[in-house]
């Protein structure tokens, strides 16, 4: 596959399938701290609004990349069907995600590994499809690949706070099952290549064991920093939380440590949130970072 859409690292290509686009949080709801008075940062969000200027866009949708031989899927959205209570917007949502996925030429028994960020709602869905009244695994074929830490975190009753009570339901609807039909790899997070060309880096904060992963292809480097990042403007001014990170001082230093990385390293950084296109570049600037859409 390649053409419009289609980004290419190293001898990897890769592309972006929509599950689904969230526009119901205002700004202040998403990033708390944030004041619309700072001018530099203003500009950086127009363009991440809905058209009435009041909300803002956030993208869910999969990373799919192709290389050396493998097709691999990063996070895997909301799902369809899914009970979800607690996330009225993805509560028996019904998107035309599969076709997307074969809009790009991919079909799911197709699909080698799926790579995990972290075990969210809207990271995990498309695991698992409602089939006869069952869920079962969306890529039957796929070694899923994720914390085993964080599996146990979401899956221990100790943890069943009302923070994460849809956390608990996601992982028996969409985790579970995969686990229990032999398609797991549950990983340690150490920045060791897990697959070919692909690392697992520790960035908590969102979660517990939240991973920024990296592929490195010939040298080239792409950076998926998962939810490390909302929105555009916290690669301007890191210190903004999302409403969604529990750990303030944990989150800071992730994004520092990703935001380093991708300017250090010229990674091409495929976010798990921003508006479409969603990839960019992270670069210096005198007061920090700025973000580039490409
Ligand atoms: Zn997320």
């Amino acid at each position: 596959m390649t053409g419009p859409g289609i980004y290419t690292v190293g001898d990897a290509r890769v592309a972006c399938v929509v599950d689904c686009v969230l526009d119901s949080f205002t700004p202040q709801r998403l990033l708390p701290e944030w004041q619309d008075d700072d001018e530099r940062l203003a500009g950086q969000m127009s363009g991440a609004l809905t058209t009435d200027g009041r909300h803002v866009l956030l993208s869910i949708h999969s990373w799919v990349i192709w290389h050396e031989g493998k097709t691999i899927i990063v996070d895997t959205g909301a799902g369809n069907d899914k009970d979800r209570p607690y996330a009225p917007y993805f509560n028996h949502i019904k998107t035309p995600y599969l076709s997307r996925l074969a809009a790009v030429g991919v079909a799911p028994e197709n699909v080698d590994y799926v790579l995990h960020t972290h075990l969210h709602v809207d990271h995990v869905g498309w695991n698992t499809m409602l089939v006869n009244g069952r869920w079962q695994p969306t890529f039957p074929k796929a070694r899923h690949v994720f914390s085993r830490k964080e599996y146990a975190y979401f899956t221990d009753p100790a943890n069943l706070t009302k923070r994460h009570r849809t956390s608990f339901q996601v992982q028996a609807d969409s985790v579970t099952p995969i686990v229990e039909a032999g398609l797991s790899d549950m990983i340690e997070v150490t920045g060791d290549e897990v697959i070919p060309g692909f690392s697992f880096h520790a960035t908590p904060g969102h979660t517990m064991d939240h991973a920024s992963i990296i592929l490195d292809s010939g040298g080239a480097k792409a950076l998926f920093p998962g939810d490390v990042l909302h929105h555009p403007l916290q690669v301007l001014k890191p210190e903004l939380m999302s409403v969604f990170d529990p750990n303030h001082e944990l989150s800071l230093q992730s994004r520092r440590w990703a935001l380093d990385y991708a300017a250090d390293k010229n990674a091409i950084c495929f976010s798990s949130h921003f508006p479409m296109p969603s990839a960019g570049c992270v670069t210096r600037v005198a007061e920090g970072y700025n973000w580039r859409f490409d």
